[in-house]
């Protein structure tokens, strides 16, 4: 296990261009919910995501003066962390209630969603949290891949796509399983990460030249190719327009995991044509995201991955039961394991 600062190296025998004492891959909900409670705990963090920001799967996209929440729709809270935590991002204007009128389509029928669920949105998109969090760390490399990991025994070295270096005395990873797999060379990761198998989405994101649905604002659909419609306008702090995010289920995304976004939107938006509830709407403009892993099947219970004989945590929606909720417990978990690693 390591602990205690890394011995200074002379700058000139030194390859890599500065040394961080903990170094987070992933700035979504869970890398920097663990770069907060690091930093609140002291220690030096720097954040390295591959994007251009912050968000990762909580992202909302722009097109033109379009807004898409493409990837994560809403958020519940059940955990009495989270529920606190959800409670001082509303009171600091960054989530509000989604109290959405939402349906359950199937092939022939068209009811209510159960009742009783509090589901929350980030304001003005999906992606204020994350853009908060991100804002308050003094060190957040954006366009910054990490294409390669060593262990050094006592710390790590990361090599980015550009081919800068850096160096760390611990690792948190919060990517995908199979990027995890890619990264770290280290048998037991492998095989803490072998049941794990994260699910394609396909989002589409639309804007229609009338309301989708008449009576609602959102379903679940549980028929043909979709999984999910969304009314854009129906979230607070959004433009009205008629903006929506169709998403497609786990099989059919998978079945077309290879198509080109053009034909998948084209296929998607005609899908709707068949739902029971949908008015006949025109595409004013259609696009496509994949999101090659999107939700796990079958999460772990575990909060966060701890592998103390090489400094190494990961973390991640799918070590903590998937989801928002899990992403935020899962970097709370990683942050509390590394921290009691390093204390003196
Ligand atoms: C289509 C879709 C719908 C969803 N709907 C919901 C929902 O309604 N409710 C809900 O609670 N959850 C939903 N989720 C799940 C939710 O988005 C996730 O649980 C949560 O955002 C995961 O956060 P995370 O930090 O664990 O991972 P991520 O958000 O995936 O963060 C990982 C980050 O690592 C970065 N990264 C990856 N590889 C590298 C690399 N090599 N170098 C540097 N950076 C790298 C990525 O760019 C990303 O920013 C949905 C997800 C998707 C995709």
């Amino acid at each position: 296990m390591t602990t205690g600062l890394r011995p200074t190296t002379p700058p000139s025998s030194n390859p890599c261009a500065d040394a961080q004492r903990i170094a987070v891959i992933g700035a979504g909900l869970a890398g920097l919910t663990a770069a907060r409670e690091l930093v609140k705990h002291g220690h030096r963090v720097v954040v390295l995501e591959k994007a251009r920001g912050p968000g990762g799967r909580m992202s909302t996209r722009r097109e033109g003066t379009f807004r898409f929440d493409h990837g994560a729709q809403y958020f519940t809270a059940r955990d009495p962390r989270f529920i606190s935590q959800v409670e001082a991002w509303r009171d600091a204007g960054l989530v509000q209630r989604w109290d959405a009128g939402i349906a359950v389509i199937e092939s022939d029928t068209i009811r209510p969603a159960s009742a009783g669920t509090r589901r929350y949105v980030g304001v003005p998109g999906m992606n204020a949290v994350c853009g908060h969090l991100a804002g308050a760390l003094a060190d957040c490399r954006f366009g910054w891949q990490v294409i390669r990991t060593q262990s050094l025994g006592d710390g790590w070295m990361l090599e980015s796509s550009d081919g800068e270096r850096l160096e760390a005395d611990c690792l948190l990873l919060t990517v995908p399983p199979e990027q995890c797999r890619a990264l770290i060379d280290y048998a037991p990761v492998h095989r803490a990460l072998e049941p794990i198998d994260m699910r394609p989405c396909w989002a589409v994101m639309a804007v229609f030249d009338r309301p989708l649905l008449q009576a609602w604002d959102a379903a679940f659909v549980n028929t043909g190719a979709l999984s999910w419609i969304a009314s854009q306008a129906s979230k607070p702090g959004r433009p009205s327009v008629q903006a929506w995010v169709l998403h497609a289920s786990a099989a059919w995304s998978r079945a077309h995991l290879e198509d080109d976004p053009e034909s998948v939107a084209g296929a998607l938006v005609a899908e709707l044509a068949r739902l029971q509830g949908a008015t006949a709407v025109r595409a004013e403009y259609a696009s496509a995201h994949r999101w090659r892993y999107a939700l796990a099947g079958a999460p772990l219970d575990k909060g966060a991955l701890w592998f103390g004989a090489r400094g190494l945590a990961i973390a991640g929606d799918w070590c903590a039961g998937s989801r928002i909720e899990g992403a935020f417990l899962s970097g709370l978990e990683a942050a509390s394991r590394i921290a009691v690693s390093l204390a003196p």
